[in-house]
């Protein structure tokens, strides 16, 4: 069985993003663990953190994973930008650690102009003392995701190769990645047929081994391929179609790895729609 789910909003605290996760009946979870659009500190409540893991386990919700806030530049050439990115990631791991997440996703920077050799070095030193001032090893249990970006402006992570240089230097990172299907459109990769996510996949293989994705996240491109334009449809509607979502979902490399929608919402209706058109398409798609 696939496992789908959505970034739920943890707006309304802990437990409202466990009985929205429970109301739309997913199988997996994303969420911000602290606020998405501040590098503000955010303190978890510990008997709060411990209900919604146990709520979790009832119902078999998982994985957990964790967003990282979009401010967050690992790669920054400056200073300031670059330590405050750097002591946000070891607070997002504390707080990803203490509600029991599987994963944290994380954008892996903009490198403003500095190139992506030097934008990837910057990320790589990052990660390692985010990893160092947070405690985190490969025994916690959680796994750091490089997200696939689609390429805008200065990104680093659009091509397999930026995540294997960062994975390359901060080896002692437990290091994985997520794809982002309209990211990676957008950036390039034609998986929206056979032949092209064929070719993606196992260009991936070759470079990051297919077992480093840890999850994908599901969403459709306004964006045409290659337009480096990062901005999300419903499933179905934008370039990719129902028919690339077969494509996607039929794949069997890709049936094992959990889907996590991140389309476009106002209410709880939205995820609904969404998540019945993916489960749709799963049921319809041919398996290849
Ligand atoms: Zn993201
Ligand atoms: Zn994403």
């Amino acid at each position: 069985m696939m496992k789908f789910g959505v970034h739920v909003s943890k707006a309304g605290g802990l437990n409202k993003a466990l009985q929205d996760a429970i109301s739309l009946k997913c199988d997996t979870i994303q969420m911000f663990a602290g606020s998405p659009r501040s590098l503000r500190k955010s303190i978890i409540n510990e008997d709060e953190a411990l209900a919604f893991r146990r709520g979790l386990d009832q119902e078999h919700i998982r994985p957990l994973v964790i967003h990282a806030p979009y401010l967050l530049n690992l790669a920054s050439p400056k200073e300031t930008t670059y330590e405050l990115s750097t002591r946000a990631l070891s607070e997002e791991i504390i707080r990803s650690l203490s509600l029991g997440a599987d994963y944290l996703v994380f954008h892996p920077g903009n490198h403003l102009g500095s190139g992506i050799e030097a934008g990837t070095q910057r990320i790589a030193a990052a990660i390692t003392k985010a990893c160092d001032m947070a405690g985190l090893t490969r025994k916690c249990g959680l796994l750091l995701l490089l997200e696939m970006v689609s390429g805008a402006g200065t990104e680093v992570g659009w091509m397999f190769d930026h995540q294997r240089a960062i994975m390359d230097m901060a080896e002692e990172a437990p290091l994985g990645i997520c794809l982002d299907t309209c990211h990676m459109f957008a950036a390039g990769h034609d998986i929206a047929t056979r032949e092209g996510l064929a070719g993606t996949l196992e260009q991936l293989d070759r470079i990051l081994g297919i077992s480093s994705v840890g999850v994908v996240h599901a969403n459709d491109s306004v964006g045409a391929l290659g337009s480096r334009l990062d901005r999300h449809a419903d499933i179905g509607q934008g370039m990719i179609g129902e028919e690339g979502f077969r494509v996607i979902l039929g794949n069997s490399k890709l049936r094992e790895v959990p889907f996590v929608l991140e389309t476009p919402k106002k209410n709880l209706e939205d995820d609904k729609r969404n998540l019945a058109a993916i489960r749709r398409l799963a049921r319809e798609a041919v398996t290849w």
